[in-house]
């Protein structure tokens, strides 16, 4: 299994547009963030989790040329508004493109691309989508996959983990029973937003690192980054095997 990093910004992406910050006038490429999204590949299957708002520019930057289905971790703009853009493959694979998300996600897919699913005339560019229910663990083109619940301050999230792979975002808080189901894992995928202040809905770089302590793995990804991170800084400031994803970022399992 490839894990390639598509995005690994805050939902205004790095940089924020009209901001002249530090971070944001950067000229390391590590401080350029597309909204967050990650493209898994295995034995000739293509799945994301999540599918941003920077898509289709992820998709040509990273070339990919195939796409079976996309996990869901809720339906957040930045994490969904890539989905319409997934029509190219379901065209040329001549298949629907499967969206695999919690019951209320995939109401919030309904009612954002209500003309896929409208019984309206074929003949626009209309995405083909199958929405496929997450309600425990399943089987996803030989990839067993065990969605995890976080906790996003108003709403709850879909972590997921792919045998010592795990990937979760969005938290604000991470529930025991996830921190359990997460216990043993290789690499864990993590969002950090920014040292302070305080965020309500997401986890600030402290509260990630005690998410880190809780949970042990071998090696840790920040994600959902915000412009008050600069990479080098954060790389530098973290404790040893918790690093700073950056968009084009790549982990072979
Ligand atoms: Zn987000
Ligand atoms: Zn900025
Ligand atoms: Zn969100």
């Amino acid at each position: 299994m490839r894990v390639t990093f598509l995005g690994t910004g805050t939902s205004t992406g790095v940089p924020v547009v009209g901001c002249g910050c530090r971070v944001c006038r950067s000229q390391d490429p590590r401080n350029r963030r597309l909204r967050q999204s990650v493209w898994i590949e295995h034995e000739g299957a293509s799945i994301l989790i999540d599918a941003s708002s920077d898509f289709r520019a992820q998709a040509l930057t990273h070339n990919i040329r195939r796409v079976d289905a996309v996990l869901f971790t809720h339906h957040h703009a930045d994490h969904i508004f890539g989905l319409d853009d997934t029509r190219v493959f379901a065209y040329r694979q001549r298949s629907f493109v499967k969206a695999y998300g919690t019951p209320e996600t995939l109401e919030g897919l309904k009612k954002t691309f209500w003309y896929a699913f409208a019984d309206i005339p074929e003949g626009g560019g209309r995405p083909k989508i199958a929405l496929v229910p997450v309600t425990g663990p399943f089987d996803l083109l030989g990839l067993h996959v065990v969605p995890v619940e976080g906790d996003h301050g108003s709403m709850t999230v879909t972590g997921y983990r792919i045998d010592g792979f795990a990937y979760l975002t969005d938290c604000k808080r991470v529930p025991p029973a996830t921190l359990e189901a997460l216990k043993g894992v290789d690499t864990l995928v993590l969002n950090a937003l920014r040292y302070t202040p305080e965020h309500p809905t997401h986890m600030t770089v402290g509260e990630a690192l005690a998410v880190v302590e809780a949970v042990r793995p071998r090696r840790t990804f920040f994600i959902h980054m915000g412009h008050e991170l600069d990479f080098e800084e954060l790389a530098a400031a973290l404790p040893e095997g918790v690093a700073p994803a950056y968009d084009g970022l790549v982990l072979e399992f």
